[in-house]
């Protein structure tokens, strides 16, 4: 038995889920213009598919997971179980205004043409804001709506704002932040539930793996103590003695995002020599 995962077959969601399934340990062929693939070494078959179209096929248990972002998730409304929020695809659905449009908050948008990909969504947020406007549903480059006269907003995806600086928008709401998810079929056998758990376990051990580094840095021994407890380690770090009498090495793990202030704090109290290491895989 071979568990169906499908994932973007090209777009800004497939460099990153492929690099997750590959981190997972699992190999396959992903050579461009297949549609799908077996694994070599897990029970897996990858369908390569327009985003768009995952939610309905792992509903529709064509495919038994999926790899998707949370907006077209929301806007398909299919019912699936959502398994992992896989921390990639970021970005938000927001509305931009055209530049010299004055902005008053919410009440704003009362009457306006909308331009929008995200019919469904839109509808809903418009609804919970009591906002009256009219919808123009677009399929793509919607940011070129203003312009041409068709809308006088849109609604639509930005990370960076870059693509609506240079259309002369400016983002006004937040209607949702999104990110890329794993989502499953309600109904799944207990053989494919397991090879889901299986796989979820690996993509646990991935990205809290990605959260943390390994540092190593030696230590004098007379202010070992103190550098020990400045370090927010695993359990207790490794201390092994150094050829060079006084001194210690002490290995670690940290937290990425505390590592700068961690750095400074043990240098500041005579570590030296501190090797910082990226950590493939961690299984707590
Ligand atoms: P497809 O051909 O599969 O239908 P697409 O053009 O609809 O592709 P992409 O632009 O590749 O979709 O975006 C896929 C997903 O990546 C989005 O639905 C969203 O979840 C995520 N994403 C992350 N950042 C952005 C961004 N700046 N703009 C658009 N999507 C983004
Ligand atoms: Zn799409």
């Amino acid at each position: 038995m071979a568990l169906k995962i499908a994932i973007q077959k090209s777009g800004r969601l497939y460099d990153d889920s492929v690099k997750l399934l590959k981190e997972c340990g699992i190999e396959f062929n992903n050579s461009l213009n297949r549609l799908r693939t077996e694994a070599s070494n897990f029970p897996m078959e990858i369908l390569f598919l327009r985003d768009d179209d995952i939610p309905q096929y792992v509903a529709d248990k064509v495919a038994d997971i999926g790899i998707v972002g949370e907006n077209v998730l929301l806007e398909k409304q299919k019912d699936v179980k959502i398994f992992e929020h896989l921390g990639f695809g970021k970005c938000r659905l927001s509305i931009a205004l055209p530049k010299g449009v004055k902005y008053k908050g919410i009440q704003s948008l009362d009457g306006m043409r909308i331009a929008t990909s995200y019919n469904n969504i839109l509808t809903g947020f418009l609804k919970k804001n009591k906002i009256k406007a009219e919808i123009h549903e677009i399929s793509g480059s919607v940011e070129i709506a203003p312009g041409i006269g068709l809308a006088d907003a849109i609604c639509d995806l930005v990370s960076s704002g870059s693509t609506l600086f240079t259309n002369g928008l400016k983002e006004v709401e937040t209607v949702m932040k999104s990110e890329a998810l794993l989502i499953g079929n309600h109904k799944l056998s207990k053989q494919e539930q397991v090879v889901v758990n299986k796989l979820i376990f690996r993509i646990q051990a991935v990205k809290k793996a990605s959260k943390n580094k390994y540092i190593l840095l030696n230590a004098p021994n007379k202010n070992l103590d103190k550098i020990v407890s400045l370090i927010p380690g695993m359990k207790s770090p490794t201390i092994l003695p150094l050829a060079e009498k006084g001194w210690s090495s002490v290995h670690s793990v940290v937290l990425e995002d505390e590592f700068w202030e961690v750095i400074e704090k043990i240098k500041d109290a005579g570590a030296q020599g501190i090797l910082v290491i990226p950590i493939e895989k961690m299984v707590l």
